[in-house]
């Protein structure tokens, strides 16, 4: 498996409220960013969809540049309305679909859908074992639980999962729209097997 599975990012994020169209970066997508993103937009269409959660993610343009300093995605707003989702080019670094993970771009995407789509602000909160347990989590359907001190609530985290895990992805489809919300840990039993068990005591 490779190393980068278990590899926690700060995804920064430029939520931002303009004033003038002209600040939404223009599109210098390439026709093989071009396809990928069709691709995942598609992809997550589908998941809402199957999730029955009304969107509509063509409805506003998304725009691929460089932006500036380390932000990997901005949702651009005038007062209320969208003007559009603007990508960082690096996210499509990390295209790849083969490895049974969502890649970071379908983490970025889902983020700024968040605040563009469902009007969400950023989320820090996590679900933390208590003293002296830990959480045995399948993420990935291998049959060897990884050991979790805490569980992430919202997609809206700018910190948190690289790349989704496909099991945690019902769940943070259904997050972001407001439509679930863990409260404890045991509400994500809905959507992947978790237990929590004492932690080991260390020699
Ligand atoms: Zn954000």
């Amino acid at each position: 498996m490779k190393l980068i599975l278990f590899f926690f990012v700060v995804l920064s994020c430029g939520r931002t409220v303009v004033t003038e169209k002209s600040s939404f970066p223009d599109n210098n997508i390439s026709p093989v960013e071009s396809e990928v993103l069709t691709k995942a937009l598609k992809r997550i269409q589908a998941e809402f969809d199957t999730q029955k959660i009304k969107v509509k993610l063509n409805s506003v343009p998304y725009h691929v540049n460089d932006l500036p300093g380390a932000m990997a995605g901005a949702c651009y707003k005038m007062g209320s309305n969208v003007v559009g989702i603007a990508i960082d080019h690096e996210m499509f670094d990390d295209a790849e679909w083969d490895d049974g993970e969502y890649p970071l771009l379908f983490k970025v995407l889902l983020h700024e859908i968040g605040h563009c789509f469902f009007n969400r602000k950023h989320d820090e909160k996590y679900i933390k074992a208590d003293e002296g347990f830990e959480f045995e989590v399948d993420y990935y359907g291998s049959g060897e639980p990884w050991r979790d001190q805490s569980l992430q609530v919202s997609i809206m985290s700018e910190m948190g999962w690289y790349r989704i895990p496909p099991k945690l992805w019902p769940y943070f489809l259904r997050e972001v729209a407001r439509k679930d919300r863990l409260q404890k840990w045991e509400d994500m039993k809905k959507y992947i097997p978790i237990s929590r068990v004492p932690k080991p005591i260390p020699n």
